[in-house]
């Protein structure tokens, strides 16, 4: 059974977008920019900066992705402090911290994260109502796993 966290109406949302990915990423945050300035914004360090410039703001910046920035967010994720992922990958291009990349979109769905990684899903997000309201997430449960039993000696 799942327990629930109530993310509260002022979210915390990170943001990632691959070098091909970022002129998307900062025309939809400039277009989205009224509801973005409602809540607190982190970002992996190049994409943080643009998103600075480009909404006139401060961004907490965490390491450039390849870095270990998407690891970071994941951590964050991990630990209850990441609400919202809107994360451009590339589709069309191999990334150096592939690996990571695969990694922190695991831990968003691990952990049921409100997660949109194109344009449009993430319009919805942020035009959704539970954008200005708390909303009662389900966290999912690890009990089980756990406690599953391990024989140490094999
Ligand atoms: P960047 O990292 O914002 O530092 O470019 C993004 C990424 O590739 O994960």
């Amino acid at each position: 059974m799942s327990t629930i966290k109530k993310i509260p109406a002022r979210k915390t949302i990170a943001l990632v977008a691959h070098d091909h990915k970022k002129p998307d990423l900062m025309e939809w945050a400039i277009y989205n920019k009224t509801t973005l300035a409602k809540h607190e914004l982190i970002a992996t360090g190049t994409t943080g900066k643009l998103i600075e410039d480009a909404l006139d703001r401060p961004v907490k910046k965490l390491f450039s992705g390849p870095l270990g920035g998407d690891q970071q967010i994941g951590s964050m994720i991990a630990q209850g402090e990441i609400d919202v992922l809107i994360f451009f990958w590339d589709p069309m291009e191999a990334q150096p911290h592939d690996s990571d990349v695969k990694a922190l979109l695991r831990l968003g769905i691990a952990w049921n994260i409100i997660m949109a990684c194109d344009r449009a899903t993430a319009d919805f997000i942020m035009t959704s109502p539970f954008m200005h309201e708390t909303y009662d997430a389900a966290v999912p449960d690890y009990t089980n796993y756990l406690h599953r039993q391990i024989k140490a000696d094999e």
